[in-house]
C-alpha cells in the first residue's frame, strides 16, 4: 500500500500533495471515465473503482440471441461540447451518427406528420420555415411558440428563482396551449429532461431549450450512438484509461470512504483498501449519500436522497421486414414518444429492430411485458402501416427505475458542486451541480470540474497528457512502475439490467 501524500489546507488549496499525489475515482460511468482520464492526463496517479464488472455506469449493452441491444436508447446534440470531447479522448467519436442538419420527423395518429428541420438561417430563424409548416398544431399556436421561445431564451437559468418555478407553468402563463406543450415544448423536453413540461424546474428546461436549441443554428443536430453503447463508452474508455496508466479495478465496489492520516482510504467489499491524497467520488446521488463521510456537505448527505429517481423504459421490436424508414422518428398523440432504428449497431441481419424510449416513465415502469405489448404494437401500427403486415420476431422491454434524478421545480438547491468541506475529496455525476439535466453532457462536465478540482488540490507532477507514460496496468495487468500492487478486486456481481 502506498503512505498516502501530505494535504493540507482549505479545499481547493494547491500544494497539497506534490509530485506522489494519487487520487482514487469511485464509480466508472461517464463522469469518473472523465474524471479519471483527465487526472492522469495530467500527470497524477488514478486508481479507478468500479463495482460492476464494465465501465460505462448508466450506459452499457448486452446480448440477447443474436442481437446487441442497449439498455436504453442514448441521444446527444451537437451541442454536447463536453461529451463529445470526450468520445473524441476515447477515440470513438467516430462510432457515432450525427446529423450534420437537424432533422426530427414527427408522426401522429390518423396518417399526420410534420417535420422539425433548421434551414441555413441564424438562430432562432433556422426553425422558422419548419414552425411556418408544422401542422401538428393550429397557426396561432406556431405564432405564440415563437413567441414563448423568444421570451425563454431571455430566462436567467442561473437566478435560483428560476429553478423554483416549473417549466409547465411558466409555459401556460406564456400563453401555451396543452396541445402546444405536448406537440413541441414536451417532445423535445420530456426527453431530455426525463420529465413532463409541469414535473421540470424552469432552470434545467431553459439550459435544454436555450443552449440545446437556441445557442446557434446547429446544437440541436441530434447525434446516436452507431454501435453498441458498450462498445462507444465502456470498451473505449478500458482501452484509454489504461493506455493513460489508470488503474482500473472491475468488480470492486467501494464501501467506507475515511480520512487516514493527511489523505484518504477508500475501503472495498472484498476488505482492499486504496490509500491516496484525493478522491473523487463519481457514484449515483443514493449511494454517494452513503458514502460521503459527515461534514463533507453543509446539508448531512442523506438529504442527496430528496433528488428523488424518474425511470426510463425502452420498448424492443424486431420485426422481419423493414417497417420504418427514418433511422428514428419523435411522436405526437400517441404513446410512441421517440423510435430508433437499432438495426445497424444490433448486429442483426433479420429483419428491422426498433426501440421505442419511453421517458419520465412512471406510467409504464410497473406494467409487465405482455400488457406493455397489447399496448405498443398496436400502437406502432397506427403509426407504421407497414408494420400491420410484419411479423414479430421479438419483443422485449428494459426498465431503468433510477435512469436519472427527477428534474422537479428546487432541484437546484440539492446538487452540490465538485469541491467538498473535507480537503481532497470531490464530488463528481451527472447529478451534481452542473446546471444540466442528468445527461451524458452533464455527466462528462461533472468529471471535467471535478478533475479540475483535484487538479487544483494535487498539483500535477507534468502537465499535459500523460502519452509518455509506462507501460499500461489494466484490470489484470502488471502495475506500471511506481505503483504498488493493489488490493484483489471484489467476487464478480450481477448486473443489474432487467429485460
Ligand atoms: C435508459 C437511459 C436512457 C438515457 N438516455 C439518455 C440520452 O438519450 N441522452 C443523455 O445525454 N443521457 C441519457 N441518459 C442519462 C445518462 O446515461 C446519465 O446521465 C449518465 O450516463 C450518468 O453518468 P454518471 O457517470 O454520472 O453516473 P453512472 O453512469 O450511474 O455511473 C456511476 C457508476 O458508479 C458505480 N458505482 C456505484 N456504486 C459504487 C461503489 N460503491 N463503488 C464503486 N462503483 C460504484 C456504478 O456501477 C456506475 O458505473 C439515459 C440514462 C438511462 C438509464
Amino acid at each position: 500500500m502506498n503512505a498516502p501524500a501530505s494535504t493540507s489546507g482549505a479545499p481547493g488549496a494547491s500544494g497539497a500533495a506534490g509530485p506522489s499525489g494519487r487520487v482514487v475515482v469511485v464509480g466508472g460511468g461517464l463522469a469518473g471515465i472523465t474524471a479519471a482520464l483527465a487526472c492522469a492526463d495530467a500527470g497524477l496517479r488514478v486508481t479507478l473503482l468500479e463495482t460492476r464488472p464494465r465501465l460505462g455506469g448508466a450506459t452499457s449493452s448486452f446480448r440477447r440471441g443474436e442481437l446487441m441491444i442497449d439498455n436504453g436508447q442514448h441521444v446527444f446534440l451537437r451541442c454536447c461540447s463536453a461529451y463529445r470531447g470526450l468520445l473524441a479522448r476515447l477515440g470513438s467519436e467516430h462510432l457515432t451518427s450525427l446529423q450534420p442538419r437537424l432533422d426530427i420527423p414527427v408522426l401522429a395518429e390518423g396518417g399526420r406528420s410534420a417535420r422539425l428541420r433548421r434551414s441555413r438561417l441564424p438562430a432562432p430563424l433556422h426553425l422558422a420555415g419548419s414552425l411556418t409548416r408544422y401542422g401538428l398544431i393550429s397557426w396561432s399556436e406556431r405564432v405564440a411558440f415563437a413567441r414563448a421561445a423568444r421570451a425563454l431564451q431571455k430566462v436567467d437559468r442561473d437566478d435560483p428563482a428560476t429553478d423554483l418555478q416549473s417549466f409547465g407553468g411558466w409555459l401556460t402563463r406564456h400563453g401555451q396551449s396543452q396541445a402546444a406543450i405536448e406537440a413541441l415544448w414536451d417532445l423535445v423536453g420530456v426527453a431530455t429532461l426525463n420529465a413532463k413540461a409541469d414535473a421540470a424546474s424552469l432552470s434545467l428546461a431553459a439550459t435544454v431549450f436555450q443552449v440545446g436549441l437556441l445557442s446557434g443554428a446547429d446544437a440541436g443536430d441530434v447525434g446516436v450512438p452507431a454501435v453498441p453503447l458498450q462498445v462507444l463508452h465502456g470498451d473505449a474508455a478500458t482501452r484509454a484509461l489504461t493506455g493513460a496508466g489508470v488503474r482500473v479495478h472491475l468488480a470492486t465496489r467501494a464501501t467506507v470512504i475515511e480520512r487516514r492520516d493527511a489523505g484518504w482510504a477508500v475501503n472495498t467489499r472484498a476488505g482492499g483498501c486504496h490509500e491516496s491524497a484525493g478522491v473523487v467520488l463519481a457514484v449515483p446521488a443514493e449511494t454517494a449519500a452513503a458514502l460521503i463521510p459527515d461534514g463533507a456537505l453543509p446539508r448531512p448527505a442523506s438529504t442527496l436522497q430528496a433528488l428523488g429517481h424518474s425511470p426510463i423504459v425502452n420498448v424492443h421490436v424486431h420485426y422481419d421486414r423493414t417497417v420504418l424508414d427514418e433511422p428514428f422518428v419523435a411522436g405526437v398523440g400517441t404513446p410512441v414518444q421517440w423510435m430508433f432504428d437499432r438495426t445497424g449497431p444490433s448486429g442483426t441481419a433479420a429483419g428491422q429492430y426498433l426501440a421505442l424510449s419511453l421517458s419520465a416513465a412512471d406510467e409504464y415502469v410497473d406494467r409487465s411485458v405482455s400488457d406493455l405489448r397489447g399496448q405498443f404494437l398496436p400502437a406502432i401500427e397506427r403509426l407504421l402501416p407497414r408494420a400491420r403486415q410484419a411479423r414479430v420476431l421479438d419483443f422485449f422491454v428494459t426498465r431503468e427505475r433510477a435512469a436519472t434524478f427527477r428534474p422537479a421545480p428546487g432541484t437546484a438547491a440539492l446538487r452540490p458542486g465538485p469541491v467538498t468541506r473535507l480537503p481532497g475529496l470531490f464530488l463528481a455525476g451527472a447529478w451534481t451541480a452542473t446546471g444540466w439535466p442528468a445527461t451524458m453532457e452533464g455527466a462528462v462536465r461533472s468529471g471535467v470540474a471535478a478533475a479540475d478540482a483535484a487538479l487544483a488540490f494535487l498539483p500535477s507532477p507534468r502537465p499535459g497528457r500523460g502519452r509518455a507514460r509506462a507501460g499500461p496496468a489494466g484490470p489484470s495487468g502488471a502495475p506500471a512502475p511506481g505503483h504498488p500492487p493493489d488490493p484483489p478486486p471484489d467476487p464478480p456481481n450481477r448486473e443489474p439490467v432487467t429485460a
